[in-house]
């Protein structure tokens, strides 16, 4: 349970971060809440040589919302996101999420970056990300570039970025008819299965539906084929269970640990997406 020694350096601002990266020449990491990575190290899982400390710098940190477009900076703690009032409001899906991660001790320390970044398979925020339609904001030596949250989490554990590249923050339209269900790891609170969702409603036609998973598989995922079974029908809660139905058996991996079999995994998919859009739907 001790970490292999590695030198501490603490960034002032995302450029020096990114400027300490590049000097690490791929033996450094960046350090947020460490939640994720504090125990990795421990069970010498990863050994950086060069941790660098983004944790106090000040322009990563926040919520902020302009021109109807709402931007939660990477160092934002979940309990900043889950008790926002513009997020719980505009977002709830990102808001319900963020509630539901670990304990008390884990919302206030561990951050929206650093959980995007780790891909855990099980982290909540990728599936609501996916369902809000999110981009994720990184900078790298040649400046910002934006990922669709869908196209971000590649596999296990990877993601669509680079070592030397810092997620800056993560940007967000309104998506007020959207919801986040999730069967949580009794001990860690971890997803077993979560899933969040969007639907666009109007004039009671479902227009369009956004449906993110996580826990299920190696990586979260965009639920397409549910999305296309809800796109134009009735905005009921027949048309719900119908594009509900068969999900988890549809799925072409599915994890299977101690906390859940494949089996088991696959029924709950079908169920947390039926209360997902249930729930979205209560919001339309
Ligand atoms: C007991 C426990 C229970 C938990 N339960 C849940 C849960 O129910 N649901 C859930 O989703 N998560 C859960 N977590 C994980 C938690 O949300 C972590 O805080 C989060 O996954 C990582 O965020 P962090 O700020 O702690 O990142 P760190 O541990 O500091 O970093 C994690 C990784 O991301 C990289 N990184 C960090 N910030 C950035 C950035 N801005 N840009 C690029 N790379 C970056 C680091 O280099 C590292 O590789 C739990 C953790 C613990 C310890």
């Amino acid at each position: 349970m001790i970490p292999a020694a590695f030198e501490y350096q603490r960034a002032t601002s995302v450029d020096d971060a990114l400027a300490k990266l590049a000097a690490s020449n791929g033996s450094g990491k960046l350090l947020a809440g460490g939640h994720s990575l504090i125990p990795l190290m421990k069970l010498r899982l990863s050994e950086p040589q060069v941790l660098i400390d983004i944790g106090r710098i000040a322009e990563l940190s926040g919520i902020r919302e302009n021109e109807g477009t709402i931007e939660i900076g990477a160092l934002t703690v979940h309990q900043a996101v889950a008790t926002s009032a513009l997020i719980r409001e505009q977002c709830p899906v990102v808001a319900e999420a963020a509630s539901s991660i670990g304990d008390p001790q884990v919302r206030n320390r561990g951050t929206l970056g650093g959980s995007l970044a780790h891909a855990d398979p099980s982290a909540d925020y990728p599936a609501a990300m996916i369902a809000a339609g999110a981009e994720v904001i990184v900078k790298g030596a040649n400046g910002s570039r934006s990922i669709t949250a869908e196209n971000c989490f590649l596999d296990l554990f990877t993601v669509d970025i680079a070592p030397d590249e810092i997620v800056t923050s993560v940007r967000l339209s309104p998506s007020r008819a959207s919801a986040y269900a999730k069967l949580h790891q009794r001990a860690s609170h971890f997803a077993i299965v979560g899933v969040g969702a969007t639907l666009d409603v109007s004039g009671g036609t479902i227009r369009s539906a956004r449906v993110g998973l996580t826990g299920a598989s190696s990586h979260a995922l965009r639920l397409t084929k549910v999305e296309a079974a809800l796109a134009g029908k009735p905005a009921t809660v027949e048309t719900i269970e119908a594009a509900s139905r068969g999900v988890g058996a549809d799925l072409e991996v599915v994890n299977a640990d101690l906390h859940a079999s494949e089996e088991y995994r696959r029924a709950m998919v079908d169920v947390f997406t039926k209360r997902a859009l249930l729930a979205a739907l209560a919001r339309a």
